[in-house]
C-alpha cells in the first residue's frame, strides 16, 4: 500500500480534546455549560446507536446532554412543540433532530422550526443560504469534518481540483460550498453523471458520498490524489458483516496519496464536529469569542 491513511479516529480525538478544553474554560470563566439536545423519533436501530454515542461523547467533553425519545407515532405538532420549547431554553445551545423522521412528518418543516442559531446540524434553510453565500453559518458536521481533514493533510487547498461524488443536501452540496470557499475548482458528480471515471482522472481531491459499496475502484483515481470516503455501507463478506466505504479501499490505497478508511475515517469526525458546532453556537449565543479552527 502506498497511500497514507488519514486517521479520522485520532484526529477526532484531538478535536474533542480541543472542545473539552474550551468547555472547561467557559465553565470556569463564564459560568456557562454548553448544552446539546438530541431528539429521536421512533426506534430506527441505526439512529438509536448514533444518538447513544452522541450523548456519551457530549458528556465526555463536559457539556450538558439532553435526549428526547419520542414514539414513532408522535404527531408532528407535538414534535414542533418540543422544538419550540428547546428553542426557548437558554441552557440548550444546540438542537439536533435525528433523521430520518417517520413518514408522516415533513422533515423540511421540522428542521426549519429549529432556531437557526441552535441548528448544529446546519440543515436549516437559513444556514444553507448563509453557507452558500460565504457568510458565517452553522455548517453541516460531516462536510465540516472532511474539510478539517483535508486542510490538516494538504494545507491550503486553493487551486486544487476537487471532485465530489453525490449531491445530497447533507454531504455533497455543503461539501462543494466549503471547498469553493477554500478556492478549489469543484465538480459535483451524481447518479446521472456520464463518465465518472474520466472526471475523477483529473481530481486532486475526491470526496465520495454515495452509499454504494466500493463503487470507486483504484484505477479511477489520479495517482497521488487525496481520497475522503464518506460512504458507510454494511455488506456481508466471508460470512461476516462488515462496514465498507464507497471507495474500493484495497485498490484505491495503491494509487491515492492519502485515503480515509471506513470505519475510522469520516464517521468519528462527524460527531466531533457536532460537539464543535455546539460549542460554537454557545459562544455565539453568549457573545464570547469562538475558538479558532473549529469553524471554516
Ligand atoms: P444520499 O442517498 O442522500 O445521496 C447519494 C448521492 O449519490 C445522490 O446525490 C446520488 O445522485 C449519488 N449517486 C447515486 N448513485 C450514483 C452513481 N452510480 N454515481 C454517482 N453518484 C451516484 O446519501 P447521503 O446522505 O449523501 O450519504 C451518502 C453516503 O454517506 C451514505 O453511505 C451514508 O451512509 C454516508 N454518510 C456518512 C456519514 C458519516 O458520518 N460518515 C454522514 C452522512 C452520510
Amino acid at each position: 500500500m502506498s497511500a497514507q491513511i488519514i486517521d479520522g479516529k485520532e484526529f477526532a480525538a484531538k478535536v474533542r480534546a480541543q472542545v473539552a478544553t474550551h468547555v472547561a474554560r467557559l465553565k470556569e470563566e463564564n459560568g456557562i455549560t454548553p448544552g446539546l439536545a438530541v431528539v429521536l423519533v421512533g426506534e430506527d436501530p441505526a439512529s438509536q446507536v448514533y444518538v447513544r454515542s452522541k450523548g456519551k461523547m457530549t458528556v465526555e467533553v463536559g457539556m450538558k446532554s439532553v435526549e428526547h425519545r419520542l414514539e414513532a407515532d408522535t404527531s408532528e405538532e407535538d414534535l414542533l412543540n418540543l422544538i419550540n420549547k428547546l428553542n426557548e431554553d437558554a441552557t440548550i445551545h444546540g438542537i439536533l433532530v435525528q433523521l430520518p423522521l417517520p413518514g408522516h412528518m415533513n422533515e423540511d418543516l421540522v428542521i426549519n422550526a429549529i432556531d437557526p442559531a441552535k441548528d448544529v446540524d446546519g440543515f436549516h434553510i437559513l444556514n444553507v443560504g448563509l453557507l452558500g453565500t460565504g457568510q458565517k453559518s452553522m455548517v453541516p458536521c460531516t462536510p465540516l469534518g472532511c474539510l478539517m481533514m483535508l486542510r490538516e493533510h494538504l494545507g491550503p487547498l486553493a487551486g486544487k481540483d476537487a471532485v465530489i461524488i453525490g449531491r445530497s443536501n447533507i454531504v455533497g452540496k455543503p461539501m462543494a460550498q466549503l471547498l469553493l470557499g477554500d478556492s478549489c475548482t469543484v465538480t459535483i458528480c451524481h447518479s446521472k453523471t456520464n463518465d465518472l471515471k474520466s472526471v475523477l482522472q483529473g481530481a486532486d481531491i475526491v470526496v465520495a458520498a454515495v452509499g454504494r459499496p466500493e463503487m470507486v475502484p483504484g484505477d479511477w483515481i489520479k495517482p497521488g490524489a487525496t481520497v475522503i470516503d464518506v460512504g458507510i455501507n454494511r455488506i456481508e463478506r466471508g460470512g461476516k458483516n462488515r462496514l465498507v466505504g464507497d471507495v474500493d479501499f484495497a485498490s484505491a490505497s495503491q494509487v491515492a496519496g492519502a485515503i480515509t478508511p471506513v470505519p475510522g475515517g469520516v464517521g468519528p469526525m462527524t460527531i466531533a464536529c457536532l460537539l464543535a458546532n455546539t460549542l460554537t453556537a454557545c459562544c455565539r449565543a453568549n457573545d464570547i469569542q469562538e475558538p479558532a479552527g473549529l469553524t471554516p
